[in-house]
């Protein structure tokens, strides 16, 4: 069954830019335009911004990019209370922790101070195109549908909603079998007793238990006597700034779609009974976690993989493990782990995270292909499965967010369409805020 369904709907705002989305990527993005002197308006679904670095409780950020982009002003913002916390390098990288509670009022008087227009508690719910262009959205906000209109709109959903409404290409999940990450609720525990209490930042680390065991193998046992929820073959611990907390990040679901609303409650039903569980294995078995009660937990389901869109070019495999460099790149020198957490089991897809080599993010991987006056930020950018799994990290979606926003802005003041405009403008704005493009 359908219905067809006809109403008049005003069109409350106009604005040049138009980001969808107040995660990592939609908060870059809606900063680096206002920044270039033009209108922007930012959408979120929710009551707060941050996406997945605050809703989700997802730390800490991890990934690089190279110096100078909004990345490195986001952390300091982060970090500002917080100076002369020890920094933590693992095999993940430099690990920044996060206070998600802080940060939700930091990053909106970030997108404040720069003159960004922000409606919380709006929803899109579908595009406005004209010919090939999107010119607007229906949003849904607590008075009703409203328009937006827009010169430009910035899709930074995370699940590439904006394009998929529009008509974009996309792929999800492996090329094979179309399987993707499993899901995630991460949650924090306090009253750990740090004279005893290890941490571990993934199935790779070699932490030993007082025993000698080691911690990890010790988990994988758990998992299959049924002590730990299946497939949670890993409970990683990670430091937070404060002492006796750590944010765990440990449950999993797999075969759950993230666009699917059946799923989402299933698999928050089912995440919710294994931070029970996962809370009572530490307690039991873990030095030092023996007092852990739950603190808080992510708000939202933490979605790794969804709509990747197809644009003019991809992040493609080979780049991330050969670290290419191109002359079109507008991200330069991005490094994280090729981290497939298994779509179709515990652990990692591959035995364990492979290495990546820093590589460029070329301009092309932003714009949608055939439908104009978009760009994409953030984890929905063009890739393959395996290149997602290195730039879906934080670090990585600031910093696309950031050319995002640039090019969107740039292409109102030149009257191009972000296909038109020339990566090499991008790149000049980049440079001169102090982007470092060492390699082209
Ligand atoms: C469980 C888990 C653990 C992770 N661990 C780490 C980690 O340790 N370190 C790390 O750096 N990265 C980690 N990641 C990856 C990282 O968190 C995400 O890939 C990243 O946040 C993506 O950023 P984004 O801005 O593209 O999307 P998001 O952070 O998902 O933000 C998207 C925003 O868009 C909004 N939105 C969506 N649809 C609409 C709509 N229709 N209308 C209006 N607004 C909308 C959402 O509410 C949200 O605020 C993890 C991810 C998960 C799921």
């Amino acid at each position: 069954m359908s219905y067809q369904y006809r109403k008049e709907i005003p069109e409350t705002v106009r604005t040049d830019v138009l980001v969808v989305g107040g995660g990592p990527a939609g908060i870059c993005a809606a900063v680096a335009a206002s920044r270039q002197g033009v209108s922007v308006m930012l959408v979120e679904r929710y009551g707060a911004v941050g996406g997945n670095l605050t809703l989700g409780s997802v730390s800490p950020i991890l990934g690089k990019v190279a110096p100078g982009t909004m990345y490195d002003e986001v952390i300091t913002l982060l970090a500002e209370k917080h100076a002369g916390e020890e920094k933590i390098e693992t095999r993940n990288g430099k690990e920044i922790h996060i206070d998600a509670e802080e940060a939700k009022g930091i990053l909106i008087r970030f997108l404040r101070e720069n003159h960004v227009n922000v409606m919380l508690q709006c929803s899109v719910a579908d595009v406005i195109k004209e010919g090939n262009a999107v010119t607007g959205l229906v949003v849904t906000s607590p008075t009703g549908l409203q328009v937006i209109k827009a010169a430009r709109v910035i899709d930074a959903t995370g699940d590439g909603l904006v394009a998929f409404l529009a008509g974009c290409e996309y792929h999800i999940g492996r090329e094979a079998d179309g399987l993707t990450q499993p899901v995630t609720l991460e949650f924090t525990i306090d009253h750990v007793d740090e004279s005893k209490a290890i941490m571990c930042f993934g199935g790779s680390d070699p932490v030993l238990l007082p025993d000698g065991k080691k911690y990890a193998d010790f988990c994988k046992e758990c998992e299959q006597a049924g002590i730990l929820p299946k497939n949670v073959s890993i409970v990683r611990l990670h430091k937070t700034f404060y002492k006796g907390e750590r944010n765990v990040n440990a449950t999993q679901m797999n075969n759950i779609s993230g666009l699917e609303t059946a799923d989402l409650y299933t698999a928050e039903v089912e995440l919710r009974r294994q931070i029970e569980v996962i809370v009572d294995f530490l307690r039991k078995y873990i030095p030092g976690y023996e007092d852990c009660m739950l603190k808080t937990s992510a708000s939202t389901l933490g979605v790794r993989e969804t709509r990747r869109i197809v644009g003019e070019c991809m992040v493609t495999d080979n780049d991330v493990e050969q670290g290419n460099h191109y002359e079109d790149a507008v991200v330069q020198d991005a490094w994280f782990l090729i981290d497939i957490h298994n779509p179709a089991g515990g652990g990692q897809a591959e035995g364990h995270s492979k290495m990546a080599i820093p590589y460029d993010i070329r301009y092309g991987a932003l714009v949608p292909l055939k439908v104009d006056n978009l760009l994409t930020a953030g984890r929905c950018i063009s890739g393959t499965h395996r290149a997602h799994a290195s730039y879906r990290v934080m670090a990585i979606c600031m910093a696309t967010g950031e050319a995002a926003g640039i090019a969107a802005a740039l292409s109102v003041k030149m009257n191009v369409s972000p296909r038109q405009l020339k990566p090499e403008i991008v790149r000049s704005a980049l440079k001169a805020k102090g982007v470092d493009f060492i390699h082209s």
